[in-house]
């Protein structure tokens, strides 16, 4: 078969569903899409794979707070991680579902395999268990309070049926040595081999106690307990107890976070050892975005949401920032100045740019043909051998999965192409022969080069680069260009330039930071009272677990969690570059805190100081426009507008502090 094309396989970790996705998801899941597009246009077939891991005592506690069955629970939330993903421009291959059947037969054949070859026995497990949540608190010591209800833990004892990892020390540290390259970047696997020469304990691969799992072929009430089920939906997706048929397995690529590497290294490979089936090629391990230096999480309130920046800036310029802002493997922080920054001077002022003056100038000068170039002088030759290096950098890097200094590369060159067309000045040509040939030459070099940029940066900016190859008249899809062919001086003379399509239009920074993060807020706390400008796939939002249907009526209990006390403003006064938040200090009786508002439209700050206001106290903190705020005013939204209304008590003499309940 002399004409199949090599394959890969790559997958992003299968993500837990009791919440929808932040950042962190989206930044693995966008750099394995990139990945994936690289490849094809490499010209292998690829198969992408991510995926929703629906299983455990999370799962079942979510679903019960939503009021559904966890199978209904399970599969709105795989609706909406689908949605994000395609809003994102992500196109994965297979999506597993931990609850398809293909993926329960899958976990229980590799079982039988493991059982069969002697690496599975049943013992028993002692842990710290919650009787009022049903589960056992993993990191909890006896005495210890549950971190979820408060309550005290219990010693208990449960049957489980254990994998033999203590056996796979040596055949592990053998495989590490005989693949160097399997965990990457290298600095991850002196970590993974000191934690597994300091030798491995036999792992619990089942639990009674838990309701919502796969089950264990006639040893039920036993279910797979969470990485023998989740790690093992990669290869569910490629074919399971079949992969053979599919040619897919082993893995070329497992695309992970620090924080579930071990998982990946270690337990990962000794499952399929087990089993006598082959072991993945690359476990790649990135870092994470940080937030002030922290991780992000909802319980800090700094947790930043993929589809308010792709609404606002476009899925590109999300996708552009992930991969060219920190370096793979390693941490960074995340900034919306930083992401604001990025999306004008690199997307609007530099692709966006370069791509929207080059068509003007060939539809003003050469009715939109793309000219037939002249003689080229030392300048026209620079550009060539720049545009040449940039090719040969730019695919080096993304090889050896160094995204930002492969961007970098790109970059560079349509920097270059700004200088030489500020320094050639076209514009300033006149319409004689001599000139008008210079002018052809200079816009279809530049053309050319803007050509070749887009080819490259197309794994990252899939849509926009497909709308520039549209606008240079370009035969097929950019998607299917071969990278191995591309080389300067493919740009045809004479096709006739595309629509133009907007791009990357300028946007003011702390506008369009206020707008990201009005529309984050809402998505983290949707307003109940206004279910109808939802869109539908956002219903099932993380919200879908807490908040009710607009006209479910909702317990005295629900209302209790709300916490609302009377506060008095003490100072008052505008952000700047936020026309419409003001930084607030209340006093709620027992503290003074700092809250935002966004009244700055409707109410002067000095007529507010001394007045009373009800406050939620209880919200997480949360920052707007880089200001925290810890709580909230009630306020009245009235009219079109939303004009807000402050609540308050103007007949009565309250004490500060008093609850409203
Ligand atoms: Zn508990």
């Amino acid at each position: 078969m002399p004409n199949e094309k090599p394959k890969f396989y790559l997958t992003t970790p299968i993500y837990y569903t009791n919440g929808l996705p932040h950042i962190g998801h989206t930044y693995t899941t966008v750099v394995a899409d990139a990945i994936r597009r690289y490849k094809r246009m490499r010209g292998y077939e690829v198969v992408m794979t991510t995926g929703t891991d629906e299983h455990g005592v999370n799962v079942e506690r979510a679903a019960q707070k939503a009021g559904l069955p966890e199978s209904e629970f399970v599969a709105k939330m795989a609706i909406a991680w689908k949605a994000l993903w395609d809003e994102l421009g992500i196109s994965a291959d297979e999506f597993v579902r931990t609850t398809d059947l293909s993926h329960v037969r899958t976990v229980q054949w590799l079982f039988k395999r493991c059982k069969e070859n002697g690496y599975v026995y049943k013992g028993h497990y002692t842990g710290q268990y919650c009787i009022y949540d049903n589960a056992f608190v993993s990191e909890a010591k006896p005495g210890d309070n549950c971190p979820d209800c408060g309550r005290p833990l219990e010693t208990i004892t449960e049957e489980n049926y254990f994998f033999k990892l203590s056996a796979f020390q040596k055949p592990l540290l053998d495989f590490y040595k005989k693949n160097p390259s399997f965990i990457q970047p290298e600095t991850r696997k002196n970590e993974i081999i000191s934690f597994v020469e300091g030798g491995l304990k036999d792992l619990s691969i089942t639990r009674t106690a838990i309701r919502w799992g796969i089950p264990v072929p006639g040893e039920e009430p036993h279910v797979f307990y969470v990485w023998f089920d989740a790690l093992t939906a990669y290869l569910s997706a490629v074919g399971g107890p079949d992969y053979e048929k599919r040619g897919f397995w082993p893995c070329d690529l497992h695309l992970v976070g620090k924080d579930i590497i071990r998982f990946h290294t270690v337990y990962w490979p000794a499952f399929l050892m087990a089993a006598m089936l082959p072991v993945p090629k690359q476990v790649w391990v990135h870092g994470w975005f940080l937030m002030d230096a922290a991780k992000m999480s909802k319980s800090k309130g700094n947790v930043i949401l993929p589809r308010p920046i792709a609404n606002m800036l476009g899925m590109d310029a999300l996708r552009y920032f992930v991969m060219r802002e920190i370096v793979f493997g390693q941490d960074g922080n995340f900034s919306y100045d930083a992401l604001v920054t990025r999306y004008n001077s690199d997307l609007a002022n530099g692709l966006g740019n370069l791509a929207s003056r080059t068509a003007a100038m060939i539809e003003k000068n050469f009715g939109g043909k793309i000219p037939k170039p002249g003689p080229r002088l030392p300048q026209d030759d620079a550009l060539v051998k720049v545009t040449s290096e940039t090719i040969e950098e730019a695919l080096e890097k993304f090889e050896n999965f160094e995204f930002a200094r492969s961007l970098e590369a790109i970059w560079a060159a349509i920097a270059a192409a700004d200088k030489y067309l500020t320094s050639e000045q076209p514009w300033a040509l006149d319409d004689s022969e001599a000139d008008t040939q210079r002018k052809a030459t200079i816009l279809w070099t530049t053309a050319e080069l803007l050509r070749i940029v887009t080819v490259l940066a197309h794994p990252v900016l899939p849509d926009s680069t497909a709308k520039v190859w549209t606008l240079l008249g370009q035969p097929g899809r950019v998607a299917a260009f071969e990278l191995d062919g591309l080389r300067w001086g493919q740009l045809a003379i004479g096709v006739q330039l595309g629509k133009a399509q907007a791009l990357f239009p300028r946007v003011e920074k702390s506008e369009a930071i206020e707008r990201i993060e009005a529309m984050a807020n809402e998505e983290l706390n949707p307003a109940p009272a206004a279910p109808a400008a939802a869109p539908a796939h956002a219903t099932t939002a993380s919200g879908a677990a807490a908040a009710p249907a607009p006209n479910e009526k909702i317990g005295i209990e629900d209302f209790a969690k709300v916490e609302m006390r009377v506060g008095q403003i003490k100072t008052a006064e505008r952000i700047v570059g936020a026309d419409k938040l003001l930084k607030l200090t209340v006093d709620i009786g027992t503290e003074i805190r700092q809250i935002c508002a966004g009244i700055a439209q409707y109410y002067e700050p000095e007529k507010l100081i001394g007045r009373k206001v009800a406050v939620v106290v209880n919200l997480a903190p949360r920052k707007l426009r880089g200001v925290e705020s810890n709580g909230m005013i009630v306020a009245a939204s009235v009219g079109p507008e939303g004009r807000p209304v402050l609540a308050g008590f103007p007949d009565e003499d309250v004490e500060i502090g008093a609850r409203l309940k």
